[in-house]
């Protein structure tokens, strides 16, 4: 019986891990390989984290009511395994701090930890949304100078702060359509969403009401204009297009899309997702389009991942700009930046298609994302589109001579690349390799997205890679191909050296063990 182990819990060895060991220590641990239980498992009698008082007898009657019937059920831990639990899990975990996250579309890239230090500034850290406002000028001010970098940056007109994320700024940018659409008494029900389109795209225009019909790619990996011009008429509300696209690749008819729209009467929605590889060189204000949010948790650095914090401002067209969501911030003729909520909204902003959340934003991505386009200046900016650009295409003309790039031959490719599983050896996939890169230590790339190629795996290694970085993922990713090509077996046991063997995902998704049940004895 081990102190850290009191169930006597004790992992199966070459079931879920290296096969190559038989030694079984007495913890079921390896040295810093730890095999770690539910916290349930864990835990055990009436232990507690924290000393209280006995509760006050008899109990108030008026309280009566709501007091528990049973005790919960709850681990029953000390402080310190508590937070030795969740260290030791933390462990087993990757993160952006510990290698490059190649993930397609997601922009995982180094969070500069200046911005960390002016985010955690008191002034910033601890203000709360029901502050009155004359005690968060610099606060508001923060907000608004942002503001203007994005609205300069994309030649926009207005921006909506409040969106928390990517596909919360879909939704806000919808709302402004709809809203604009109903105040010319023009009810439309189609939202074109092109094959090359992130997934969020057809998901927030079905969510926000809209019939969705896909528009096809050409060969080269680009929206069909001529099928996109053939299917537009009275009914369509808009495209939502995005740009660059899933392929990595660049738009290029993104004016001439937006002219046959707007003659049709619709609208223009910019998945601006990936603005981090055309920031400084591309305002997409230029080329015709009405909204567009940019993650803010992506573009501009602020960290992201597991559901958030994130933050999707949506940046807005001339006619777009009345139906904008409450609150917002404007700097009134004082010069002073207030924030505009519904008693002056109905007078200031009566388009206004409504409130999508609670408060104003997220003051801390706010502060970061500042923080890092004020650090980098425009130069800088620009360098970051570069960068990000210059990496990716080092990586797709690393790898094509092992891994098929479909797109290859349609020039450079923008901020991320992209490859498909022809020429691996019969029985092989992307799995394998995505598999494979986890023993090498990397995290995966994004795999089987986008569909429009098959068994897609789509890196983006984002403009914070050093080449030297680059090279060492290159080549572990050259070797896992090589031996996906030649069909060497010992792939597709991968991963071997990880805390758990390949997952009969399938089963994990239809029958997943959600509740921890005592086991008998
Ligand atoms: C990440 C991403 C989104 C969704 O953004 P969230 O902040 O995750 O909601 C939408 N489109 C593209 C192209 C993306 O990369």
């Amino acid at each position: 019986m081990n102190a850290h182990n009191p169930s006597g819990w004790r992992p199966a060895m070459g079931e879920g891990s290296d096969a190559e060991c038989d030694l079984v220590t007495h913890s079921g641990d390896r040295a810093l390989m730890v095999e770690e239980p539910l916290i349930f498992e864990l835990g055990g009698g009436d232990k507690c984290g924290v000393d209280f008082d006995g509760p006050e007898e008899p109990p108030l009657a008026s309280l009566e009511p709501f007091l528990r019937k049973e005790a919960p059920v709850l681990p029953g831990l000390t402080e310190p395994e508590t937070v030795r639990h969740y260290t030791r899990l933390s462990r087993q975990n990757y993160a952006i701090d510990l290698g490059p996250f190649p993930l397609g579309s997601c922009t995982m890239k180094h969070n500069p930890r200046l911005n960390e230090k002016v985010a955690r500034l008191p002034g910033f850290a601890d203000v709360h949304p029901l502050q009155p406002q004359d005690t968060v000028r610099g606060a508001l001010e923060v907000i608004e100078q942002l503001a203007d970098w994005l609205v300069r940056l994309t030649g926009m007109n207005a921006v909506a702060m409040s969106p928390k994320a990517g596909a919360h700024g879909e939704l806000c940018g919808l709302l402004c359509i709809r809203a604009a659409l109903e105040a010319r008494g023009d009810a439309r029900e189609v939202v074109l969403v092109p094959e090359s389109a992130h997934g969020t795209n057809p998901a927030t225009a079905a969510f926000a009401g809209y019939g969705v019909e896909s528009i096809p790619a050409t060969p080269d990996g680009r929206v069909d204009l001529a099928a996109l011009e053939a299917r537009l008429g009275p009914d369509v509300a808009g495209v939502m297009i995005t740009n660059p696209n899933t392929c990595g690749l660049f738009e290029r008819d993104m004016k001439a899309i937006a002219d046959a729209v707007h003659s049709a009467g619709g609208f223009v929605y910019c998945d601006g997702a990936n603005f981090n590889a055309i920031v400084g060189k591309v305002r997409p204000g230029d080329l015709g389009v009405d909204a567009m949010h940019i993650n803010l948790h992506k573009t501009f650095s602020t960290p992201h991942g597991g559901g958030g914090p994130g933050s999707g401002p949506v940046v807005l067209s001339e006619a777009l700009t009345p139906y904008a969501p409450l609150p917002f911030v404007a700097r009134g003729p004082d010069g002073a930046v207030r924030l505009v909520e519904e008693e002056d909204g109905a007078a200031e902003l009566p388009g206004s298609f409504g409130r999508m959340t609670a408060f104003h934003g997220q003051m801390g991505m706010f502060t970061r994302a500042l923080a890092y386009i004020l650090s980098h200046g425009v130069d800088g900016l620009c360098r970051v589109a570069e960068d990000a650009v210059l990496n990716a295409n080092y990586v797709l003309r690393s790898l094509e001579d092992l891994l098929d790039a479909p797109y290859g031959a349609s020039g450079p490719c923008m901020h991320e690349a992209l490859f498909s599983d022809a020429g691996l050896a019969e029985g092989f996939s992307t799995l394998d390799i995505a598999k494979g890169l986890i023993d090498e230590g990397f995290h995966p790339m994004t795999v089987y997205f986008p569909l429009v190629v098959h068994g897609a795996m789509l890196v983006e290694p984002t403009e914070t890679e050093s080449k030297a970085g680059l090279d060492r993922f290159i080549g572990s990713l050259r070797d896992i191909a090589e031996r996906a090509r030649s069909g060497d077996e010992s792939l597709k046991a991968a991963p071997v050296f990880a805390p758990r063997r390949r997952l009969d995902e399938t089963r994990a998704a239809r029958k997943p063990v959600l509740v921890w049940k005592e086991q008998e004895g």
